[in-house]
């Protein structure tokens, strides 16, 4: 009950946190203008992987304040130099989240929609990893791919 000033409902690690990002951008001298602050908070809020696109649309139909596309490009590209935030390339185009520790990826081969994943590895598996190449493993990301267990069913093609 007592002891832990720990949220446990936080997915997140402070350090990945909205307010770990608004620290991490200060910490590396960014200034928290309005427009990016908009482009921080639709990440946060959105917790899913976005092209510039997709952000730009969410933020103005949120009807608060317009912003310029190119606001959004230049917030975006600036945020991932820094590794406030994540950056896929993808054959579409790059795709933004907001997570920058470690983690996996699980695209799904029917919407194509990445989920962010944490995968442990067995330690014996990169120890023989670690015998095989004669490199210690300091980090891993994977990328899987899986169609949903349940599903709609699957119309027939055309
Ligand atoms: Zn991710």
């Amino acid at each position: 009950m007592t002891g832990s000033s720990e949220n446990p409902k936080a997915d997140l690690p402070m350090e990945q946190s909205f307010e770990g990002a608004i620290e991490r951008c200060s910490a590396v001298g960014l200034r928290m203008s309005h427009q990016r602050r908009l482009v921080l908070e639709l990440l946060w809020k959105e917790k899913m992987h976005l092209s510039a696109r997709d952000i730009f649309e969410k933020i103005n139909a949120q009807g608060k304040r317009s912003i310029g596309q190119t606001s959004v490009y230049q917030n975006l590209e600036t945020l991932h130099r820094f590794n406030i935030i994540e950056c896929l390339e993808r054959s579409g185009g790059r795709l933004y989240s907001c997570r920058t520790d470690p983690h996996s990826h699980l695209i799904c081969s029917l919407t194509g929609r990445i989920y962010d994943i944490d995968v442990q590895l067995p330690q014996h598996l990169l120890k023989d990893i670690e015998a095989r190449t004669g490199h210690r493993i300091t980090g891993f990301t994977m990328q899987l791919v899986g169609e949903p267990l349940q599903g709609p069913p699957k119309p027939a093609n055309p």
